[in-house]
């Protein structure tokens, strides 16, 4: 690492996982059954809060335009939590610049509320905090969400929206130099999204997504998958399960089940169709390895957030049915068999039950996050229910600090605090083209619709 340079803070600040020095905070929360609403309380809440014409248009009119009383209703909230947290970003860590918790995150939130609005002051205000992490990248960790790939790659997608080829070149030119310490076969680097190869996957993805197929070209994108692929492989034959799952994953010695450090965010990225994975693997590794974690889920459709964890408390998208739901969908885009979709709507209807939390609204292990899930299916199935299902989560976040919730120890952050908050609650404006930021892939097809339609 270049001396003289700061450091994100992820590193440096102490994490509220005590005894689990890098795991994200809502891993250690306490019983998710006391922290979530119980359905009965949830139709009280529905009930007493709810007015009642957006309540009648929820059940019978939502197309593709969300009402005009609804839509009034997020706008007004979205210029008011922008105001708290620019407010609040003025005490926040000067130098976490990760995506996670840091001021890149703050750069994605203004880029997605450009993309939703096409308001070019929201890409200027992405860019101020996008000079500011490339100011510090530290060339410790080489993830989106917590290393400098992220800075990198939201650093190129916003230059290239500046029309600023040169510098956005610049930022894949330095992304891409990463790329030899994910490859390294003999390096300790996980494969896990927040910190490890697969975080580094979704980078080079996002740049193809955003900037245009070719940015990043298909060699450096085979390299990193055909990594990941190794490292599953051998970790499956040390454990002797090369037969029930080809393809297993551990970090810091636990085999998770999860989207930010475990197997389902793995299995999501190598389905991608950008990823380029060959067929083969894909039937023959990814396939059985999903239908393995699939037989490890929960009666009550939630799933473990380790393979040895017999708890069935966690319902985020870090920890399970919020995460596995997208892994599962993807699934069945890409092997169209029926029980995949099942079980996404299983994982949806657990969501449904349990995933208003009083950790908060955030992205990572909040209400924003799980509200995520509902409009991931809802592009799926076209089906009303679960675009009802987003919106009434989007409801509880309308009414922000109003539930005694837990303030997190990022309280503006985009993966745990308001930011998130935002971005769920912009999407919503848009549910078409909504997408969990840092994990579900866009389309440039899909934003030129979008736009054209808002
Ligand atoms: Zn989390």
């Amino acid at each position: 690492m270049p001396s003289g340079r700061l450091m994100c803070s992820s590193d440096l600040l102490p994490l509220p996982g005590r005894g689990l020095p890098l795991q994200c905070s809502g891993c250690t929360v306490r019983s998710e059954r006391k922290d979530s609403l119980q359905q009965n309380c949830w139709s009280k809440y529905l009930l007493q809060h709810s007015p009642a014409p957006v309540r009648l248009k929820c059940l019978s009119a939502f197309g593709s335009q969300i009402v005009h009383h609804f839509t009034k209703r997020i706008q007004t909230k979205i210029k008011d939590l922008l105001q708290q947290m620019e407010e609040g970003l003025k005490t926040a860590d000067p130098h976490d610049c990760s995506a996670y918790t840091g001021w890149t995150g703050i750069a994605l939130l203004y880029l997605q509320l450009y993309r939703v609005t096409c308001d070019q002051t929201y890409l200027l205000r992405s860019l101020d905090y996008v000079k500011r992490t490339l100011r510090n990248l530290n060339g410790r960790r080489v993830t989106f969400l917590c290393g400098d790939a992220g800075p990198l790659a939201v650093g190129a997608v916003v230059y290239h929206k500046l029309k600023s080829d040169c510098e956005s070149q610049e930022c894949i030119t330095k992304l891409l130099q990463l790329q030899r310490s994910v490859v390294c076969r003999e390096s300790d680097l996980p494969d896990e999204l927040l910190y490890g190869r697969a975080g580094y996957l979704y980078a080079l993805l996002y740049v193809n997504s955003e900037v245009g197929p070719g940015a990043v070209c298909e060699s450096a994108i085979k390299e990193v998958v055909d990594a990941i692929i190794e490292s599953g492989k051998s970790l499956s034959r040390e454990e002797k399960k090369a037969e029930r799952c080809p393809l297993l994953y551990q970090w810091h010695r636990k085999q998770y089940v999860g989207a930010a450090h475990g197997m389902a965010g793995i299995y999501y990225m190598l389905m991608q169709p950008a990823a380029k994975v060959d067929q083969e693997i894909l039937t023959e590794m990814v396939k059985p390895s999903i239908d393995y974690m699939r037989h490890k889920r929960f009666r009550s459709g939630n799933y473990p957030s380790s393979l040895s964890n017999e708890t069935d408390r966690l319902v985020h998208w870090c920890h399970g049915a919020p995460g596995v739901i997208h892994m599962l969908m993807q699934a069945y885009k890409v092997f169209k068999e029926e029980k995949y979709l099942k079980d996404a709507m299983e994982c949806s209807d657990v969501i449904w039950q349990r995933g208003l939390l009083r950790k908060g609204y955030g992205i990572c292990h909040g209400a924003a996050g799980n509200g995520y899930s509902f409009l991931s299916l809802y592009h799926l199935t076209q089906d009303k229910k679960y675009l009802y299902r987003a919106c009434k989560f989007a409801e509880w976040c309308l009414e922000y600090g109003a539930h005694g919730c837990r303030i997190p120890d990022r309280p503006y952050s985009l993966f745990e605090g308001m930011a998130g908050a935002i971005h769920f609650l912009s999407d919503i404006l848009v549910p078409e083209t909504s997408r969990f930021p840092a994990f579900e892939l866009g389309s440039s097809q899909g934003d030129a619709k979008m736009q054209k339609d808002y």
